[in-house]
């Protein structure tokens, strides 16, 4: 199984695209997330990826660098539906609130030729917290991630050697969620910016945190490995600094993916 990250940057970032990835395991292919445009598009097409070989999509919440691009999946799936004669199914899964932001975007600026096959090829899989599910294969347990901002999931993923991921969400692991990321082979976490530059990026204000703070959350969850990503631009020795800062905290592997890297789960 593998992730590549079509996307490692919050949301108004000018030199790499906002955070998204996509999980494959054989012929299984899920996205998460799909960045604030039709450049999902553009980074799927980029990979080989034709949008009729994803089983399905996790949406984890209703902000712009997260849900924008799902209509453009979507609009891109229903095509190959409509003018392609594609017959099977895709899945659109997230909570209530998320989905019901989903539909009505789509409605708002999708015709009806394409918005036909909503609930028949086209499918809303709503998840609740906690919620054990399958979705294009992988074996999720969704979670809610306790955000004040708006209702935010994560996930809980099997990794096939037995060993989980927990991928946080697009907040740092809470006391509420500690649960899912204990111990885990894999946490993603976001981290906006470097702690030596909070006073810049100010992250707390926006619910996120900075490398360092990540690393410790790390360590704390005694988790093997962990991800750092959505974080702001910088410049290419992004990776160099934050895995440097990271490392003041955290003990075990520690990734700072750019755009299209794929990493071996
Ligand atoms: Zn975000």
């Amino acid at each position: 199984m593998n992730v590549t990250f079509l996307g490692t940057g919050c949301a108004l970032v000018l030199k790499r695209y906002n955070t998204c990835f996509l999980l494959e395991d054989g012929e299984n292919r899920l996205l998460v997330d799909a960045g604030g445009g039709n450049e999902i598009l553009v980074r799927l097409d980029r990979l080989n990826v034709p949008v009729t070989s994803l089983g399905a999509m996790f949406v984890t919440h209703s902000h712009s660098d997260h849900i924008l691009g799902t209509p453009w999946v979507i609009r891109a799936v229903a095509t190959a539906m409509a003018e392609e004669g594609y017959t099977g199914t895709f899945t659109v899964a997230g909570c209530r609130q998320t989905l019901q932001d989903v539909r009505a975007i789509c409605h708002m600026i999708l015709g009806r030729k394409l918005t036909k096959y909503f609930d028949s090829q086209i499918l809303f899989r709503e998840v609740s917290d906690g919620e054990e599910l399958t979705l294009a294969g992988f074996r999720l347990t969704a979670f809610d991630i306790g955000s004040k901002k708006m209702r935010q999931f994560g996930f809980r993923l099997a990794l096939p050697d037995g060993e989980m991921l927990c991928f946080a969400g697009d907040e740092p692991v809470k006391p509420s969620t500690e649960k899912y990321a204990k111990q885990a082979k894999w946490l993603f976490s976001e981290a906006y910016c470097l702690y030596a530059d909070r006073e810049i990026y100010k992250p707390y204000e926006r619910s996120h945190v900075t490398s360092l703070d990540a690393a410790r959350l790390a360590q704390e969850m005694q988790v093997s490995n962990m991800v750092i990503y959505h974080t702001e631009d910088y410049g290419p020795d992004r990776k160099a600094r934050m895995t440097q800062e990271a490392r003041t905290a955290f003990d075990g592997n520690i990734f700072v993916p750019e755009d299209m890297e794929t990493i071996e789960l």
